[in-house]
């Protein structure tokens, strides 16, 4: 699983500039899905070859009221559920009573955390840091996020915090086959599926010990096939129906996005798409996992609300045409068996071995029907494409001017491979080589 490094620190202190900094280069693939609005608070990033999960938890200063309460209260979840805080403090601003409100609140906590002042440009280092000892945070690092300034060095000293990774590798070896996250808002029916899905296969639970932000691994089979769920609900953690459903918790959302083949992302027919949904979607495209929609609670709703809600599939979900829909009941179990269908052919799509040959012969091919525009009075040149990766399969592009090929065509082709290699339910990456 991914290591969590929290962004702590009232506004303006430049949290966002040094989260955009860390996650660079991670949008790619999002951004070839127009209209997916991005929650840009999460994001992967590489820490000294580590990949980690970095959250900008917003701005906290202490006097919150109403829905900043809220978001108050979700970035102290965030700070729970870290493995590193970063703190940031304002050189040019000094040290404030908002500032020593959070040091408060971290100090209790006995993780790891890193006092990093910003905006040390333009000011005289050995008199603008000298406060924020005060705040008995541990080790102060300056930095000027706009610039990088500081940010390798704080990076270094992070790297070392950071969990050990053989935790990761032995969760793994206990999983066989298609490893599917079942994720999804809170209430819109996680449990009832898993246990559902689970029904009277033989079962055996991986309950490893762990903290709350840790999905539960289940692997059973189904038909002689084995499979893991990602349980983001922890149904097998409750010792009793009674006992108070967790807290949702995005990173445990995202660790199990992240670790999964196939994601199912459950909504509630009974009350629509709502922007959390999205939210989540956002996160399962940007992973490149493979994808399955299932709209749950299909159960006893009328037959308007039935249209009303696949228009709004049509609405709001048109980017992720990729992935197959489902209209199930839990409850009832109608429809969840062949969930299975489409769970295996997007790990399939996901995991095919693809030739030279044959996405050079598709390339050509698209590039013949449609050419690429003409950039600086030369045309840009396409001339041979191969594997690079899977879960998502990526398509790597060898020719000239590959820097310039515009977004609507990079859809094109996104969209050509896929009719030509029959992928269902997951997305293709294309990287391109040779930007001359
Ligand atoms: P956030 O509210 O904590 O996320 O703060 P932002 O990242 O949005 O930054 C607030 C403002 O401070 C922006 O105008 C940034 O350009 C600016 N800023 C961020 N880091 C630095 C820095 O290191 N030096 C200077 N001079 N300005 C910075
Ligand atoms: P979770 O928070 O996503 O794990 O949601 P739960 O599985 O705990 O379900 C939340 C509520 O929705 C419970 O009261 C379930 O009984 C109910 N529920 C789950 N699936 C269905 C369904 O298919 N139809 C109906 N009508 N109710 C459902």
């Amino acid at each position: 699983m991914l290591p969590v490094i929290a962004l702590v620190g009232r506004p303006n202190v430049g949290k966002s500039t040094l989260f955009n900094r860390l996650t660079k280069s991670r949008d790619a693939l999002v951004a070839n899905y127009a209209g997916l609005t991005r929650d840009r608070k999460y994001g992967e990033a590489e820490i000294n070859g580590r990949q980690v999960l970095l959250i900008d938890t917003g701005g906290i200063t202490g006097d919150e009221e109403g829905i900043d309460a809220v978001m108050a209260q979700q970035s102290m979840q965030a700070i729970e559920e870290a493995d590193v805080v970063l703190f940031l403090v304002d050189c040019r601003d000094g040290l404030t009573p908002a500032d020593e409100m959070i040091a408060q609140h971290l100090r209790v906590r006995a993780k790891p955390t890193y006092l990093v002042a910003n905006k040390v440009d333009g000011v005289n280092p050995d008199i603008a840091l000298a406060p924020f000892y005060e705040l008995g945070i541990g080790e102060l690092f300056p930095t000027t996020a706009t610039h990088g300034r500081g940010v390798r060095n704080l990076l270094e000293r992070v790297s070392e915090a950071l969990p050990e990774q053989e935790e990761t590798e032995a969760a793994e070896d206990e999983g066989k086959g298609v490893k599917i996250a079942i994720v999804g808002r809170p209430n819109v029916g996680k449990s009832t599926l898993v246990n559902r899905l689970l029904g009277e296969e033989r079962v055996v639970v991986f309950d490893m010990p762990g903290t709350t932000r840790d999905s539960i691994y289940i692997n059973y089979e189904r038909n002689g096939t084995p499979y893991t769920i990602i349980d983001t609900a922890g149904v097998r953690r409750r010792k009793n129906v009674r006992e108070t459903v967790e807290k949702f918790s995005i990173i445990k959302t995202l660790q199990a996005i992240n670790d999964a083949n196939v994601v199912v992302l459950l909504m509630d027919a009974s009350e629509g798409i709502v922007d959390q949904d999205l939210h989540i979607m956002g996160n399962v495209i940007e992973s490149g996992r493979a994808l399955v929609v299932a709209l749950n609670k299909w159960d006893g709703l009328d037959p308007d609300h039935r249209d009303y809600i696949k228009k709004e599939l049509e609405r709001r979900l048109r980017f992720v045409d990729f992935a197959d829909t489902h209209f199930i009941s839990a409850l009832h179990g109608t429809g969840v068996g062949h969930l299975y269908e489409s769970i295996e052919a997007a790990y399939q799509s996901a995991t095919d071995k693809l030739s030279t040959n044959h996405l050079t012969r598709i390339l050509q091919w698209a590039v013949s029907e449609h050419q690429p525009p003409m950039v600086h009075g030369h045309r840009i040149k396409l001339r041979y494409a191969h594997a690079g990766g899977q879960n998502p399969p990526v398509i790597v592009i060898h020719g000239n001017q590959t820097d310039q090929v515009p977004a609507h065509y990079v859809r094109y082709l996104e969209k050509t491979f896929r009719r030509a290699l029959d992928l269902h339910g997951t997305p293709v990456k294309i990287e391109f080589r040779g930007g001359e």
